[in-house]
């Protein structure tokens, strides 16, 4: 279950300051896709987010979700059906895990049986071990596996919408690159429409479909794919964001070779030498229309590249940094 998330020119004003915290806002997010809004601190995003599910109220502007107006819906009602994730997780200290991931199909009114079901299955769903860990205290829980907790508890009642607001980013890097990981596998099985706030152009890589560049009021610099943002930045702004990443900066030194080809031939896809860098397989990626290119050593075509292939690279080269 997923649904569209629109924008359409949301303003809003803090009251007492001059500048609006978000002007104009215009986003079209589609059921099922991963959007990452990546902007410096202070450039809006929270408050973006937070419009969505109504804990900030527009001054001005019009939210949909699948299609219905979020200002005319109860709050709560519309909580309910909108996963939330923030980075200080906000487990409840007094409840068990278990306590923790039912609150909301408490609310609902679920038996108590579906609720053990639906806590085992997601327990389980973000590796956690039920017999393990359900009756256990938050504090007797590692940051990361708190973490975890605080997804399963979003994803409790199989909302449509999630919203993530640097969920990861109080985690140890070991840790934030698995819940990272983590999160692609459940997202390639549950389709959730996720908006996920991060200012960490890497994590917006690794994880969104699409990505928003935001700059100052969360005024969209560009939406596009990664793929697009690392080899077509729309201007120096984001260009900086590219650049200034030190991972990206090694994918113009790291080799095709450093990344897993396909065996499976493409027909007709362009290709790049063995020994060009990552970036030109990018550059030559962004204009197959396959997406795919054939690598060539020589005479023989070693494989095929994939975008998928040079994400992985990325991932496995910061991980293989520590
Ligand atoms: P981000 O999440 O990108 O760091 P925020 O949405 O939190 O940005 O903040 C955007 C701007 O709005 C900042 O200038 C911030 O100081 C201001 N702001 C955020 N929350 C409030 C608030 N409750 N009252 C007044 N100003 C706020
Ligand atoms: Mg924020």
């Amino acid at each position: 279950m997923s649904e569209p998330v629109v924008l359409t020119d949301v303003t809003k004003r803090y009251p007492g300051q001059a500048d609006a915290a978000v002007e104009d806002v215009s986003l079209h997010i589609r059921a099922g896709e991963t959007v990452c809004l990546l902007g410096p601190s202070g450039c809006g995003k929270t408050t973006t987010m937070k419009m969505i599910n109504r804990l900030i109220e527009p001054t001005s502007g019009r939210i949909t979700l699948g299609g219905v107006d979020v200002l005319s819906l109860d709050p709560n009602t519309l909580r309910r059906g909108i996963g939330y994730v923030i980075q200080q997780i906000g487990l409840f200290p007094h409840l068990t895990i278990a306590d923790n991931i039912a609150v909301v199909p408490q609310l609902l009114g679920w038996s108590r049986s579906r609720v053990r079901e639906r806590v085992d299955e997601l327990l389980q769903l973000v590796d956690l071990d039920p017999g393990t860990y359900a009756r256990r205290f938050p504090r007797e829980l590692s940051g990361g596996q708190q973490q975890r907790v605080g997804v399963a508890r979003a994803l409790a009642a199989d909302p449509p919408v999630m919203l993530m607001d640097e969920p990861f980013g109080a985690t140890d890097p070991i840790t934030r690159d698995r819940l990272q990981r983590q999160f692609r596998l459940l997202q390639q099985t549950l389709h959730k429409t996720v908006v996920f706030v991060t200012h960490d152009f890497q994590e917006a890589v690794k994880l969104g479909d699409r990505i928003v560049v935001l700059a100052e009021r969360s005024r969209v610099v560009q939406f596009d794919t990664p793929e697009r943002i690392l080899a077509a930045p729309a201007d120096d702004y984001v260009a900086g964001f590219v650049g200034s990443d030190a991972t990206l900066q090694r994918l113009g030194l790291a080799p095709v070779a450093s990344a897993a080809l396909l065996d499976t031939p493409a027909p007709g896809a362009p290709e790049v030498a063995a020994d060009a860098s990552l970036k030109e397989a990018l550059n030559a990626l962004m204009a197959a229309p396959g997406g795919q290119v054939a690598v060539r050593d020589g005479d023989t075509v070693k494989g095929t590249l994939t975008f998928d292939a040079i994400r992985a690279a990325l991932v496995s080269e910061v991980r293989d940094e520590r």
